[in-house]
């Protein structure tokens, strides 16, 4: 297993893309790093560029002590996940699973054998592989697979063989590219755990690619958000949640999104239209417009005791059955408030509502969508 290395890694596309720009980070030995964001952030690009896929046009990039900028994919000791698998239909899965090492063997398949004459060396190899591909398929359960043909298996076992096909490499770190993303919503969990456990197990370098932040909340010892080619934050998923960076980190971790609410500030209070939020963040922010955050589960219906009350009305409500998200309009914005399943019956679309949160719970940014969090 190995560190990764990026330092300052950037990529322009032929035509003047630039996808990626400046990436600087350090996967550990043994990490699991998620790199997360929307779609069109280049959080595949820089994964191709550790693969070798995609070459490097700006920064250097390391694998263990190794600087490889200019090395073939195949030859950077890494194993890359596909999102739609790319498993060789017309093999079994055994098969599938000793490709990577079937390719790399030193004295040849059975012709190779007959015409050198080193047969014995050959059979040894034999041996090797298939004790590489019978432990992968244990720790991987699926043993009773072993001679199907992938058109015979279900997405989440089509998953497991190409997670095999890279573990038998036993390579210096491993790549996913959105794997779970063509599975339904259940496997989806259920891979999602089995490939932390799987992690743990191994101790392995893991590189992972998503859009859902949920997947990478859960999996990730570290994430790192992009947007717009740039890493927005690189930290732990609860430091992502409990203390983001910016607006756009902010807004993008957490189901429902965070609601934001721009006022004018000063002297530590938020002015919003007839409402003022004491926020208590002296020193931190300068006077003038800034954004106001607070996610949905942190918002209740306020009363005459609390210290601020912010005027809503009531768009619409979900019921999600074990809770219940109202939408609120408040001083133009639409914010969601995520309240017990009890309260559905007590609000309908139209009515006017007071609603509050503890002043801690708040998040103050600079205004702007990438602005950054300022308490
Ligand atoms: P993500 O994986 O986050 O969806 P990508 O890395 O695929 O994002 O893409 C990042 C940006 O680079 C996008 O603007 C995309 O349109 C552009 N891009 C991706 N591949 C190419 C390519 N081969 N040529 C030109 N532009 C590309």
């Amino acid at each position: 297993m190995a560190r990764v290395t990026f330092d300052g890694l950037g990529k322009v596309y032929p035509g003047g893309v630039r996808a990626v720009a400046g990436v600087d980070l350090e996967v550990e030995d043994g990490e699991f790093v998620v790199l997360v964001g929307p779609s069109g952030c280049g959080k595949s690009t820089t994964l191709r560029m550790v693969a070798g896929l995609e070459e490097i046009t700006e920064g250097t990039l390391s694998i263990g002590e190794r600087v490889v900028n200019e090395v073939a994919g195949k030859d950077r000791d890494i194993a890359m996940v596909f999102q739609n698998y790319a498993l060789y239909p017309h093999l079994t899965v055994r098969q599938n699973m000793a490709f990577p090492l079937e390719r790399r063997r030193a004295h040849g398949g059975w012709l190779d054998r007959l015409v050198t004459g080193r047969g014995q060396e050959a059979r040894e190899e034999d041996r090797q592989i298939e004790a590489e591909v019978t432990h992968a398929a244990e720790v991987l359960g699926i043993t009773d697979l072993l001679d199907r043909k992938p058109g015979a298996l279900s997405g989440g076992q089509r998953q497991r063989v190409a997670v095999g096909r890279a573990l038998v490499r036993r390579p210096a770190a491993f790549l996913f590219d959105e794997p779970l993303s063509n599975l339904d919503a259940k496997l989806r969990v259920e891979m999602r755990a089995e490939l932390k456990a799987l992690h743990e197990r191994l101790g392995a370098t893991m590189l992972y690619v998503t859009h859902d932040q949920e997947e990478a909340m859960t999996l990730g010892d570290r994430l790192v958000v992009m947007d717009g080619g740039e890493v927005q934050q690189c930290a732990s998923p609860r430091e992502v949640y409990e203390a983001p960076a910016n607006r756009f980190v902010a807004g993008f971790v957490g189901t429902p999104s965070m609601n934001f609410l721009e006022g004018t500030f000063a002297d530590g209070t938020l002015r919003v239209g007839e409402a003022a939020v004491p926020l208590n963040f002296d020193g931190l922010a300068s006077d003038g417009r800034a954004v106001l955050g607070v996610r949905p589960d942190r918002l209740r219906m306020g009363d005459a005791s609390d210290a601020f009350l912010l005027d809503a009305e009531v768009i619409g409500l979900e019921d999600l059955g074990d809770r219940c998200d109202v939408r609120l309009g408040i001083a133009g914005a639409e914010f969601i408030a995520r309240r017990p399943a009890s309260e559905l019956a007590r609000w309908g679309a139209g009515s006017s509502v007071q609603v509050t949160f503890d002043v801690s719970e708040g998040h103050l940014f600079e205004p702007g969508p990438h602005g950054r969090r300022l308490s």
